[in-house]
């Protein structure tokens, strides 16, 4: 028995078995402002799956890009007068800090765009060479028309497609397109924006075309999971997979994992409405602990609203895991340890797995059994989801206030 995930191209629930070395690719950020909520959601799936894995006897190689040269980053660095690398770099230093106080495991490799433009060139080249190519004014796009798997990944109408091709970055009105679905690849920089010489002309990667590239280079033409949050199913990744395939003549990946979106107190969080909640202000706050154990009361394909409040009641089931790890004896804990694994190997349902752990606390400090192996088991049970209950914090938890 191993773990069972949602695929996102099949439409249900099916074995996820990769062989000793899982390969797991899963959209990075665009290095230009705070990480929030929704990004630590995100990101806490995968360390999730990573950990299990892990537990599995599994050797996990997890890649996660970094877009540093965009629309967004390009945007922001113009805003404020500054580089757009000196840019992303500080805001990749802040990312670092929060996922490290959250306790998510590192990626194996952050590769970015701007190192890897000698694979995007040469992935577009293959494109060309098989005949999904056009390049009009400098730009060089997809041609959708010759690709029919396009839209398999994602099962939408053609309608939808255009509704969030237009809402997510792409451009269905470009009258340069030949197919409003048709996506670029490599396109004409700006005066004051980075470009690099190219067989195409000179200019700057298409958003698609970086994470096909990066993948590939660092797991082989098809990897085991790729993943990321549910708004990157189209265009993002119908776009990758559509790509890839065409060049290569085999899938991107095997299995595609999708995490849904967290809104704030009834409404979408969003930068324009400027309530995205930083899990900066979070941590400067709370225990970092109690946030995992926050997002973990919900299943990652489900989107929810968080509530200030909700961390009121993480700090208490914490402060219970916690007082119940010192104990010197309870209930026998393997009963515990089987659950919480069952339930993640359920499509990770960290619901049940933290329903569990909450469970043999109780029976811990209410004074029930006398196994001297309950505390332990606890600690051990609560670890696989990532929530230590050792004393020793790591050094990266102290508080930045
Ligand atoms: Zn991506």
């Amino acid at each position: 028995m191993g773990m069972r995930l949602y695929d996102t191209a099949r439409g249900e629930v099916v074995p996820f078995e990769p062989g000793p070395t899982a390969s797991i690719y899963v959209c990075g950020i665009t290095p230009y402002d705070a990480t929030h909520l929704g990004h630590a959601f995100t990101y806490l799936t995968f360390d999730l799956v990573v950990r299990r894995l892990e537990d599995l006897g599994h050797e996990v190689r997890m890649i996660r890009n970094v877009t540093d040269v965009d629309d967004s980053i390009l945007g922001k660095a113009r805003e404020l007068d500054v580089d757009y690398l000196d840019l992303a770099a500080r805001e990749m230093d802040l990312f670092h800090a929060d996922l490290a106080a959250l306790d998510l495991r590192p990626a194996t490799a952050e590769p970015t765009a701007t190192g890897s433009i000698d694979g995007i060139l040469d992935l577009i080249g293959r494109l060309e060479a098989n005949g999904h190519t056009y390049t009009v004014d400098g730009n060089t796009f997809f041609d959708v028309s010759t690709w029919d798997g396009f839209g398999s990944l994602t099962g939408l109408d053609e309608a939808t497609m255009l509704e969030y091709a237009a809402e997510r970055g792409g451009h269905p009105d470009d009258p340069r397109q030949r197919n409003p679905l048709d996506f670029v690849l490599w396109q004409a920089s700006a005066k004051d924006e980075p470009s690099w010489d190219s067989p195409f002309g000179p200019g700057r990667p298409g958003w698609h075309i970086e994470c096909s590239t990066m993948a590939m280079a660092e797991l082989g033409e098809t990897i085991d999971l790729h993943g990321g949050g549910d708004d990157l199913t189209f265009p993002h990744h119908e776009c990758e997979a559509a790509q890839s395939w065409a060049a290569t003549g085999a899938p991107l990946a095997r299995h595609w994992m999708h995490v849904g979106m967290v809104a704030y107190e009834g409404t979408k969080m969003s930068k324009s409405l400027g309530n995205l909640v930083f899990v900066r202000n979070l941590r400067r706050m709370h225990d970092p602990r109690a946030i995992r154990l926050a997002l973990m009361a919900h299943h990652y394909r489900d989107g929810f609203e968080w509530f200030d409040y909700n961390i009121d009641d993480a700090i208490t089931r914490l402060d219970r895991l916690i007082a119940a790890a010192r104990r010197a004896k309870g209930p026998n804990p393997a009963p515990t340890l089987a659950a919480v694994r069952a339930a993640l190997d359920d499509d990770l349902d960290t619901a049940t797995a933290r329903q569990a752990i909450d469970l043999l606390a109780g029976g811990i400090l209410s004074g029930s059994g006398d196994d001297p192996t309950a505390a332990s088991g606890l600690a051990t049970a609560a670890a696989l989801l990532g929530v230590r209950l050792d004393a020793t914090l790591p050094e990266s938890w102290v508080r930045t206030t």
